[in-house]
């Protein structure tokens, strides 16, 4: 059974039952046959689907922005930006699929000798419930321009939204077929990634998701692209512009109510100005207005699932019973649904979990470091490499930074955010592969060399 309850209120909103095996093997079925006419059809035929669901999403970001909102909880204004940010996604490769997988001539002794981009086929999609729409569409836009059918399992706990993609997707045009949601549960993974008709896996969510995806994957030789977990770490150097990087660092760790991949979860500051960025920080933390996730003005709703809840509450306790400084917050808010006030911890002892875990919430991490090494020594201490940000004006420590920082992406004097444009993904435990621009869209196809004489 597949619960949609609403983390505002508590308040059960729709149950769907688990597809049958019978239900299952239709779908997988119509996703081969439909791959085999569908990896015929040309980018002119593909983009104008892609664009029209463009044109549905941002038509009915009102709509689908307060699904959003009512599964998974986060504020109305981002929910709508979410919508828009799908809308940009799929316009951006249905200008640029033709270009990204154009032929690739390449000299060598034969007459013609060149690189073709193929499609794969039925690829898997097994994605979180943070971003519920965008983490899907950044995903499937590339995939179906390049001439791939696509099946969604979603989080369990928003199968409205996934079936409001499915919508799109056939209102948009495409083929019955193309592009399907899958209402299972996590226990069905092995059984559709094992099937043959399935060729390729990929996986956003936690690293014990990506582990068992990732060894099911192997087993079968199967493509995999994993983004997992991350534990950014957010810089900031002696020569920053303190203000600005107090509110967006505020922003880079509370945004979708910290339940983000990228959310700047450690901050690094130097010793010269951390009383001051410490004292600035708190302030700006303890100011956010934290309420109904529909009202415009909210900046922090609740927690998607009361279990988030619960194992925050759990890290922030031990890790203050082990020494941590809590400056603010640090309990559930007494309401109904899954509120969490914005927590500031400091000095934060090694082997707590505030230390070595993942903080998936609104609760931020403060760290003094004497120099530069030390801050990038620890801002590499973690298994995860997703993002990192660092604030400094000085052109020699931006170019420390950015060779030295162990992520998948560097963002000076800003914070961690996807781009269409830019390559998405992480290294260490969070993950490999990589999504979005030229590099996402090649990662589910053959690269198939031709030689001919
Ligand atoms: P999750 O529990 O790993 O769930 C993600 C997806 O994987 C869900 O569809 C879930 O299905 C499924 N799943 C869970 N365990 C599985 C298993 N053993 N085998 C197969 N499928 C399994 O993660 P989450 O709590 O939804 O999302 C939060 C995590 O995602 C955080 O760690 C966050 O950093 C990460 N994330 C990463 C990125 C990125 O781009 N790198 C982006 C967003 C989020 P059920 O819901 O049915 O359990």
């Amino acid at each position: 059974m597949l619960v949609s309850s609403n983390p505002a209120t508590g308040k059960t909103l729709r149950q769907f039952g688990s597809l049958s095996e019978a239900e299952l093997d239709e779908k997988l079925e119509r996703a081969a046959t439909t791959f085999q006419t569908y990896r015929l059809t040309s980018f002119d035929d593909r983009a104008p689907l892609m664009f029209r669901a463009a044109e549905i999403l941002e038509h009915e970001k009102r709509e689908l922005g307060r699904l959003m909102t009512f599964e998974m909880g986060k504020p109305i204004k981002a929910a709508e930006q979410e919508a828009e940010k799908c809308a940009w996604v799929c316009r951006y490769y249905a200008e640029t699929a033709r270009e990204h997988l154009a032929d690739e001539i390449v000299i060598t002794n034969a007459s013609k000798s060149f690189v073709r981009f193929q499609p794969l086929g039925p690829v898997l999609a097994v994605m979180p419930w943070n971003f519920p729409f965008w983490q899907v569409f950044r995903f499937a836009a590339p995939a179906l321009m390049a001439g791939n059918t696509g099946l969604l399992k979603h989080a369990s706990n928003v199968p409205q939204c996934a079936l409001a993609i499915e919508d799109i997707f056939r209102r948009a045009g495409f083929p019955e077929g193309a592009f399907q949601t899958l209402l299972i549960g996590s226990d069905s993974v092995q059984r559709v990634l094992e099937d043959s008709r399935v060729v390729a896996v990929t996986l956003t969510g936690s690293e014990p998701a990506g582990r068992s995806v990732a060894g099911i994957a192997g087993k079968q030789i199967k493509k995999a692209v994993l983004e997992l977990g991350g534990s950014d770490p957010f810089v900031v150097m002696a020569s920053a512009d303190l203000d600005e990087a107090v509110s967006v660092g505020v922003r880079a760790r509370t945004i979708n109510n910290g339940q983000s991949c990228i959310a700047a979860k450690r901050f690094i500051i130097a010793a010269d100005i951390y009383e001051e960025f410490e004292k600035r920080f708190v302030k700006v933390m303890q100011g956010l207005r934290v309420g109904d996730p529909l009202e415009e003005q909210t900046e922090i709703g609740p927690l998607a699932t009361g279990q988030i809840v619960t194992d925050l509450d759990r890290q922030v306790a031990e890790s203050v019973a082990k020494g941590a400084r809590l400056l603010t917050g640090g309990k559930r808010i007494d309401r109904p649904g899954n509120f969490y006030e914005p927590t500031v911890l400091a000095n934060i002892p090694e082997g707590t979990p505030a230390f070595c875990e993942e903080v998936f919430g609104p609760v931020a991490l403060l760290f003094k470091v004497p120099d530069l090494d030390a801050a990038i020594g620890l801002a590499n201490s973690t298994p995860f490499g997703l993002g990192a940000a660092a604030w400094t004006n000085e052109p020699s420590e931006q170019d420390r930074f950015v060779n030295e920082l162990e992520a998948g992406c560097v963002f000076i004097n800003g914070m961690v955010a996807s781009d269409p444009r830019l390559p998405f993904g992480g290294i260490k435990n969070s993950g490999y592969g990589r999504e979005l621009s030229e590099f996402g869209i090649r990662e589910f196809v053959n690269i198939k060399t031709v030689w001919i004489k």
